[in-house]
């Protein structure tokens, strides 16, 4: 089973095309189930799109915090004001079913296949942020199986723990920011533990424009990382055409 693992498309179609575009054609094999991290809106000018999109073909779906807040189940206070404009602009801008199907979106963490599961934030709670080896050690621990798929930092990479040695995981690229699309695969054996996070799709925060994504092979037992360029300007023109803060759309370009 090859399980394509996305996170954070903030609304981001043509991040989110680009990405279903490789890994159907270029991912030596394509895939064979979708799962999704969470925060599918948010930021983002096309909201709707993404649902219809991801929404019939993906097998897990996971709650984010940007999903909670842009469907109306709790309220932007915590939100940054360019975070709140944004998920303002979305709750009005979502339509009545789209809105009643994100409401209904569960909380992870959730069951994905034998060896892992799926969560937004962290393993233990959706809203918290694994951005070090120190966020890392607890959920490794405590998690209930091996591998648990994460995002929310908007960073790819990840952190692992054999016996006592641990590791932060950060694919390397040739050509990091460049125009191609390249990827990197790293093993997750039986007998050791994996915090993975894909990336961000629709607004990567780790100084690489390319949208981000992994592919899980439990038979292989590896995740391959993949950056691939998307068409950044009709993303950005989206963006201001929906006169959504032009911050959103300027981090597009750096990654950050
Ligand atoms: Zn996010």
């Amino acid at each position: 089973m090859r399980a394509l693992v996305v996170s954070d498309i903030h609304g981001n179609l043509h991040a989110l095309e680009a990405v279903l575009g490789v890994a159907q054609d270029h991912a030596g094999g394509g895939f064979d189930q979708v799962w999704n991290l969470g925060d599918v809106v948010g930021y983002g000018a096309r909201p709707n799109e993404v649902i219809d999109l991801l929404r019939p073909m993906a097998t897990i779906h996971v709650r984010g915090n940007h999903d909670r807040v842009c469907c109306g189940l709790t309220s932007s206070q915590g939100f940054n004001p360019v975070a709140a404009q944004a998920a303002a602009w979305t709750r009005l801008h979502l339509r009545p079913d789209n809105r009643e199907w994100l409401r209904a979106v569960p909380m992870g963490p959730i069951r994905a296949s034998d060896r892992a599961m799926c969560a937004h934030g962290s393993p233990l709670h959706e809203d918290q942020y694994i951005a070090s080896m120190r966020d890392a050690w607890t959920p490794l621990q405590r998690m209930e199986t091996e591998i648990t798929f994460f995002g929310h930092t908007h960073v790819q990479g990840g952190f692992s723990q054999r016996a006592h040695d641990w590791a932060e995981d950060r694919p390397v690229y040739a050509e990091p920011r460049g125009n191609t699309t390249e990827y990197v695969t790293q093993a997750v054996p039986p007998g050791s533990r994996h915090l993975i996070n894909p990336g961000a799709v629709g607004q990567p925060r780790d100084g690489d424009w390319r949208a981000a994504f992994a592919i899980y092979d439990d038979v292989l037992e590896e995740v391959t990382f993949f950056r691939t360029p998307y068409d950044v300007a009709a993303a950005q023109a989206a963006i201001r055409e929906a006169q959504l803060p032009e911050r959103l759309a300027l981090r597009l370009s750096t990654g950050s």
